[in-house]
């Protein structure tokens, strides 16, 4: 087919402007000016009507599994006001008897909404009490659940905490639990209640399940992703059976995690079995994920200046690894030709990780060995400015969450890092202009927060700053603009980064990522010119077609 009269955005260095692009057997056969185009084949043609075109879009690091399976949770009004959460539980029980929802789990009430009057299962109870109830605080650190659920798990005063100060249920001054729960305490004890009321979760990852993320993505430009985290095989049974089906639409790269050096050559052998049972056209398993530290919300991200306010004043944050033993991790995985893709949050985990890559590769120079694998450090959130340059030197990729560039994450992480820091989280502008690879991602974990994998909601919040869900106070933050200003992202970086990079990181750039001859008919056709409309409207841009491999399987032209 030929797409005519359309504004095409190529991401090719050569062709940067067209306006058609031609599509032969699923491959694109011609970008350029239609005049020079002679249609001797007679393909139909498809006049776009000035409609502008992108090439697909990449989600360089996502959670397609971790989504899936809480499709089943439900999704609370975002409130502080108490009685209209109460209100919503209540009458969604009503709709949902126990027999067709044995367990009510909720997500997510605001961190701020109990904030100096913890909540108790009594409270819980006014709106649920006939079956188990838990619901979720937006951190995810706190749960709040009622007195049948507490019943069911066995939980009395007597009941231990599995991890004393950590792990824990808050209790009265009697011992008896509150119905405040700490962190995921509650995991220990849910296969007793779950047998008790002989139900579990809906969380295979099923086929129908699974295509129902995969959907959502196609249906917002995506054709092709990285999921940061696969547990085992299950969700690669589930991905290899849509694509035997047609209805994958999508080139999928999956990471297998591993904790240190001596669990990394069984995770090797893994990855290579996953490899050859799985590996297509669409499904690849080349990567290894590292978590090389925690989050700058709970304050043990690894950092170069002592936290703020913490018990002792020397207090760096936790490292996963020290630089000689991801030196080692690093060698381990060039020798075996895997890739590594490393969870990094603050500034101290990502300089030791640019020490090891460059520790690794000068290991290697030094015995003639050749350095073939890429390494991509996912989150970055704080860079020492004195090493914004090293990814460029060391060619490292730099993936960061668009959506988190404005306040989604509030100002939790103030109280660890000062003031100073938190104004210096996410700036991503020099990586890019020192030459260094950025990609970008949505890192989306629950199905609450999926509608935000959405890239050009992604794209709106990098480029304004302004997340329109979360919006920063705009007392403190003039029209709720994260600090600083300087640190909003372009178009055109964040097109690059959603496409051609995105397609280099998963290594198929000689496929993918750009609207070249020669390469996948991958593209999207967008109801507005995503250059020309302001920033802060980014998300209100329709995905009118989306093609892949030459054919609609979204929307239509
Ligand atoms: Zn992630």
């Amino acid at each position: 087919m030929v797409l005519a009269n359309a504004k095409v955005y190529t991401c090719d260095e050569d062709v940067t402007s067209a306006n058609a692009v031609v599509i032969e057997d699923g491959a694109i056969t011609f970008v350029g000016d239609m005049q020079s185009w002679d249609n001797a084949a007679e393909l139909p043609v498809y006049d776009l009507g000035g409609r502008t075109v992108i090439p697909g879009l990449i989600d360089s690091h996502t959670h397609p599994s971790m989504v899936t399976q809480s499709f089943w949770h439900v999704r609370l009004p975002w409130t502080t006001d108490v009685d209209e959460i109460l209100h919503f539980i209540r009458d969604y029980a009503a709709a949902h008897p126990p027999d067709e929802v044995p367990f009510l789990y909720f997500e997510y009430y605001p961190s701020a909404t109990f904030a100096d009057n913890p909540p108790t299962k009594e409270l819980l109870d006014t709106a649920v009490s006939d079956r188990p109830c838990l619901c979720q605080d937006f951190s995810e650190h706190e749960h709040w659940v009622n007195s049948k659920m507490l019943e069911l798990m066995e939980i009395t005063r007597d009941t231990p905490d599995p991890v004393p100060g950590l792990e824990m249920f808050v209790r009265d001054e009697t011992g008896a639990p509150t119905g405040l729960l700490r962190e995921m305490v509650h995991l220990h004890f849910m296969d007793k209640l779950y047998e008790k009321i002989g139900w579990t979760p809906p969380q295979e990852l099923t086929p129908e399940r699974v295509g129902r993320f995969f959907r959502f993505m196609t249906e917002h430009g995506v054709t092709a992703l990285f999921e940061a985290l696969v547990e085992d095989d299950e969700i690669l049974q589930a991905i290899a059976e849509l694509d035997r089906r047609g209805a994958l639409n999508m080139y999928y790269e999956g990471a297998l995690r591993f904790r240190n050096s001596e669990d990394l050559p069984a995770v090797i052998e893994v990855l290579e079995r996953y490899r050859t049972a799985y590996a297509s056209k669409h499904v690849n398993v080349n990567t290894l994920k590292l978590f090389l530290d925690g989050t700058n919300e709970v304050g043990n991200s690894a950092v170069l200046a002592p936290m703020c306010n913490h018990a002792s004043a020397d207090h760096h944050g936790d490292i996963g690894m020290a630089t000689d033993e991801l030196t080692r991790c690093f060698l381990m995985c060039n020798a075996a030709g895997v890739d590594v893709h490393i969870h990094v949050v603050g500034d101290r985990g990502f300089r030791v990780a640019c020490d090891a890559v460059e520790a690794a590769r000068n290991d290697l120079a030094a015995r003639g060995g050749d350095w073939t694998i890429q390494v991509t450090l996912a989150h970055c959130e704080l860079i020492d400015p004195a090493d914004m340059h090293r990814p460029a030197e060391l060619g490292i990729i730099v993936n960061w969450t668009t959506h988190w560039s404005g306040g989604y994450f509030g100002e939790a992480a103030k109280k660890h890092l000062g003031d100073d820091r938190w104004d210096r989280m996410y700036r991503f502008n020099e990586i890019a202009r020192s030459g260094a690879l950025l990609t970008f991602s949505s890192d989306v974990v629950t199905s609450y927060e999926l509608h935000r994998s959405n890239p050009l909601f992604g794209m709106q919040v990098a480029a304004t700053r302004v997340d329109p869900e979360y919006p920063l106070p705009s007392g403190e933050y003039p029209g709720s603009v994260r600090p600083q200003a300087d640190a909003k992202l372009s178009c055109e970086m964040l097109l690059a980064g959603y496409t051609i990079n995105g397609a280099k990181q998963m290594r198929l750039a000689d496929q993918i990522g750009s609207l070249e001859v020669g390469k996948v008919a991958n593209l999207c056709v967008l109801s507005a010119d995503l250059f020309e409309v302001a920033p802060s409207t980014l998300s209100e841009i329709k995905f009118d077609a989306v093609v892949f491999e030459g054919r609609v399987v979204a929307g239509s032209l």
